[in-house]
């Protein structure tokens, strides 16, 4: 990314899936990932989160583990069983600071995880280095 380019250059052409039911947590790290470029959609449970996946064909899913209708854990075990979304890396976002919560989002299938709360720059961090880009400053 050179100089002259702005925020929005980082996670071009890349799609994030945000499965959250908070409707304030939702709108923050859509506003913040949208600012660096990347294309959201959104899921407020589990079962929507499943549902929508395939089509969506996120790059990466940011993961609220504490859910309605279907929670975060077992939403990212289905979503991991369909093939083509196998490979996607799943983070965690958990309120939980517990070690057994987030080793059972590693059993789950979850890629890594953020404890609540969470600064919108630490995920724009922790998205970008899951994808291999170069994390903003
Ligand atoms: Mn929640």
């Amino acid at each position: 990314m050179s100089a002259a380019d702005g925020p929005e250059s980082l996670g071009m052409g890349k799609v994030v899936l945000l499965v959250e039911d908070n409707h304030h947590n939702r709108q923050i790290f859509a506003q913040v990932l949208t600012h660096y470029g990347f294309e959201v959609k959104e899921a407020e449970n589990g079962e929507l989160a499943v549902k929508i996946a395939p089509e969506v064909g996120p790059d990466l899913i940011l993961m609220d583990l504490s859910l309605p209708v279907m929670d975060g854990w077992q939403a990212a075990r289905r979503i991991k069983a369909i093939p083509e979304l196998a490979k996607v890396p799943i983070i965690a976002l958990t309120a939980h600071a517990m070690t057994g919560d987030r080793e059972g989002a590693i059993e789950a299938g979850c890629d890594g995880y953020l404890s609540k709360p969470i600064s919108p720059k630490k995920v724009v961090v922790a998205v970008a280095e899951a994808l291999g880009l170069e994390p903003p400053d």
